[in-house]
């Protein structure tokens, strides 16, 4: 394995040829020479083994089976050189040995004859070995070898002047000899050197060449990959493509990313190709930074690492889904200083990795970790954005119900949402006690509703968010040491409790666990307490709904029960007074009673008390009987002008005795679908006040119209009829209210008890009977009045508004 730095500099200097390497191409050349000069040798030798029967006894006798030999020598030479390549090494002694052999021939033919001539085949000799031999010790070797030949011959021989004189020809040869090997093997130094030179060049121009062209193809495909994935934004998407691409450019066996996890902890795969990939991606597959694998290596060190041999080294970690690795490049994925993950390329060849490679993916790496970052900012925006989405609409659906039910479930569900969870409860806090009142995600027939959790516990979960007010994030529970496994549940890995607060109280908790091993995060906390707050409020307030709607059917019962006991009174008191109005009557008419002022004065007021307690009884009886929605109606046409004059006319005495005028301004009105009788009772109640309340000398007047349909508040045609007076007024925060039963505005005991006295008391239930009465009818009647003013008597004006239909449907709303 080796570590790759910055990438290398290109080779353009071919490194300088050494005399040695000039030395073997000579000796290659003498190689070749060799053989072209055995063939000619051995032609040389068969022509002179014919031309030797010219040469006397005995010196025939030996020459031509010597040059016989020679030829023969030379002939198996040239065939063994032609089929054979001769070792450089063994070039210049088969050299030395031929030049050998040729000197025997020459030495025996000058011996044999004795003749100066023959010094002449030395020269010649001489001179081919100064063009032959291209090795200067060998040359110099064979030329002494040579020399000393030929002074032995001399020596041998009987004198003669003539050895004199071929002695320096021979000497004029070995100079010549001697320029013609240094001229030659200069001439042929320079050039092999400088085909060597060229050979080099060449060599490393293809090698720059192959170079250039691998880095320029990687550096084609990088933009290509770069180009595909700068617009993805999705970071899943994003991740699988960048995968999926690099390996169908570049054809590696398996190619993967990891990002770090959890604090930078881990590193893990994110995305990978293929079957593997998807698999190491679902099981979550992660190596510890620093600790396990080149990856875990590359993610701490932060420098890519080739290994091309992964069986040699020791940090690399088999895996079984990716079997065939036997190379691996590992390069870290870097933005502005930050590492974000790696990249992962496998190969199944060994040496699959060159350094060029290094240079070409730190480039593609560098736009991949752009574009996860971009990915990743974007997806985080995103998120928060949706779950800032989210959790309004959980706000708003939690603000429209008042169900706690209903609230507790949308709770569970909308939490998984936006914080997912395995198993996750709403627990309501009663003293320090909490209590689970929703659940999810536990199995059937788990009984929670019986689990009761003490906060009081010191160093509990549930003590700790107590006391603290904050959430409570457990990675790992295993780690926890009070943590208690439920049985039959399955096991929890990670734990998110979260309070729910109401100002600055803890009114309950949330509590989710994971079975996975991916622990919440920080954000998630936050989240959940975000959401915490609405739960808290919507479940405050289904809290307060369910307190109010309680209150207010105790009270309806109250209510009732009161209703029930006027009723059962009201008809109790009915026979008494009755009997009670019959005899006052009779004494009334008693000429003893008569004749007696005081005791008919008595008697008179006895009857009249019985009177006015008569109609109070039968107010307190319709009063019970429009609240029990009793009420009969008994409907026919009524023309409502006779109908009002009838009731003023039962009060003309009044008005008289207040000196107030009645005005009746009543047009023809259409005739009216309803109870005569107990209309009756509305009008003389209207008018009753309006004489009441109203000063003496004052005016009440009544006017009407026909009213078209959808005009005002009904939907069909109908009536309206207004009495008004010039009375104390009414102020408007009185205005609905005198509607109601028992109501009166002033104080009871200042109240006169006479029914038409200027602001005379009564029971006050006549308003309440009237809109009784009305509303059964399928009408309205209501106030309008400028105020309440005893000196300015400001008036009032009361609005009868009555359908000429009536239906049953109005009498039952
Ligand atoms: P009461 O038996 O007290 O008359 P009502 O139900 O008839 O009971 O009236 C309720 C209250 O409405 C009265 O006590 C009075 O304060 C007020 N009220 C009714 N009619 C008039 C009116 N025409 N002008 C001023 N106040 C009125």
């Amino acid at each position: 394995m080796n570590t790759v730095g910055e990438p290398q500099p290109a080779r353009n200097q071919p490194p300088a040829i050494s005399n040695a390497e000039v030395q073997r191409a000579l000796d290659a050349i003498l190689r070749d020479n060799l053989r072209q000069a055995s063939l000619g040798l051995a032609i040389l030798f068969g022509i002179l083994a014919v031309n030797h029967q010219q040469l006397p006894e005995p010196a025939r006798n030996v020459m031509i089976p010597l040059a016989g030999v020679t030829t023969l020598i030379f002939l198996g030479l040239y065939l063994l050189l032609r089929r054979y390549t001769l070792p450089l090494p063994w070039v210049n002694p088969l050299a030395g040995a031929l030049a050998a052999l040729i000197l025997t021939n020459t030495f025996a033919h000058i011996y044999l004859t004795s003749d100066p001539l023959q010094t002449t085949n030395f020269v010649l000799l001489v001179i081919g070995l100064g063009f032959l031999m291209l090795s200067i010790w060998w040359f110099i070797g064979s030329l002494v070898v040579t020399v000393a030949s030929w002074i032995v011959i001399v020596q041998l021989s009987p004198p003669d002047p003539a050895w004199r004189h071929f002695g320096f020809t021979l000497l004029s040869a070995i100079f010549l000899a001697i320029i013609v090997h240094f001229a030659r093997v200069s001439g042929l130094k320079r050039q092999e050197r400088l085909i060597l030179e060229e050979e080099r060049r060449q060599e490393s121009l293809q090698t720059t060449l192959a170079t250039t062209e691998a880095t320029r193809r990687g550096l084609e495909l990088t933009v290509i990959v770069a180009q595909s994935i700068t617009s993805i934004l999705n970071l899943d998407v994003l991740l699988n493509v960048i995968v999926e691409q690099i390996k169908k450019h570049y054809g590696y066996y398996y190619v993967g990313i990891f990002l770090l996890a959890d604090n930078d902890r881990y590193i893990i795969s994110r995305a990978g190709t293929g079957e593997a990939g998807r698999h190491l991606c679902e099981t979550g597959f992660r190596l510890r930074v620093g600790e396990e694998g080149i990856i875990g290596w590359v993610a701490k060190h932060r420098q890519p690492a080739i290994v091309n041999d992964v069986t040699q080294d020791d940090r690399y970690v088999q895996v079984n889904a990716i079997p065939e690795t036997q190379a691996e490049l590992v390069l870290p994925l870097e933005v502005g200083g930050t590492l974000l993950g790696v990249l992962d390329l496998q190969s199944t060849q060994p040496n699959a990795f060159a350094d060029e490679d290094v240079a070409v993916f730190r480039s593609l790496a560098a736009q991949v970790a752009i574009a996860i970052q971009n990915a990743s900012i974007y997806e985080s925006e995103r998120a928060r954005r949706l779950l800032a989405e989210t959790l309004y609409d959980i706000g708003m659906a939690l603000s429209q119900t008042l169900d706690r039910g209903k609230i507790l479930e949308l709770i569970l569900n909308n939490l998984n949402e936006i914080v997912p969870y395995d198993r996750g409860s709403v627990m309501l806090r009663t003293g320090l006690d909490l209590e689970i009142v929703a659940a999810r995600g536990f199995p059937p027939g788990t009984n929670f509703q019986t689990i009761r959790i003490s906060i009081d516990r010191e160093n509990d979960l549930f003590w700790h968010i107590y006391n603290n007010q904050e959430p409570l994030l457990i990675p790992d529970v295993s780690e926890w040491p009070s943590w208690v496994y439920v049985d039959d549940l399955p096991r929890a890995k990670s734990w998110l409790g979260v309070p729910l607060m109401l100002a600055d109280e803890v009114i309950g908790m949330l509590s989710l666990a994971r079975e996975t091993a991916t622990p919440y995060s920080e954000d998630e906390a936050t989240l959940a307490s975000a959401f915490g707050g609405q739960a808290a409020v919507a479940l405050e307030n289904a809290r307060l709904y369910a307190n109010v709607t309680q209150a207010y059917e105790q009270l309806e019962r109250l209510d009732r029960t009161k209703s029930d006991f006027i009723n059962v009174a009201a008809h109790e008191l009915r026979t008494p007074l009755t009997t009670l109005r019959g005899y006052s009557q009779m004494l009334l008419n008693d000429p003893q009673v008569q004749s007696n002022v005081l005791h008919h004065q008595m008697v008179e007021g006895i009857y009249e008390g019985a009177i006015r307690l008569h109609e109070i009884v039968n107010s307190m009886l319709d009063m019970a009987r429009i609240d029990s929605s009793t009420l009969q109606l008994h409907t026919r046409p009524v023309n409502l002008r006779l109908l009002i004059e009838k009731a003023c006319h039962t009060l003309e005495s009044i008005f008289e005795e207040r000196e107030q005028t009645l005005v009746v301004n009543l047009p023809e009105l259409p005739l009216v679908e309803a109870d005569s009788n107990e209309l009756l009772k509305v009008f003389q109640n209207l008018i009753t006040n309006a004489i009441k309340y109203t000063p003496d000398g004052g005016a009440v007047t009544i006017t009407g119209r026909a009213v078209p349909a959808n005009e005002e508040r009904l939907e069909t045609a109908g009536v309206e009829i207004v009495v008004s007076d010039t009375g104390i007024g009414i102020a408007p925060e009185f205005q609905e209210l005198i509607f109601t039963k028992f109501y009166q505005t002033g104080e009871v005991a200042v109240h006169s008890s006479s029914k038409t006295k200027f602001k005379g008391g009564g029971p006050g239930l006549g308003l309440a009977i009237a809109k009784g009465i009305v509303e059964a009818h399928g009408g309205h009647l209501w106030v309008e009045s400028p105020g309440y003013d005893e000196q300015a008597c400001p008036g009032s004006h009361f609005h009868v508004l009555l359908p000429l239909h009536f239906s049953t449907a109005a009498q039952q709303e």
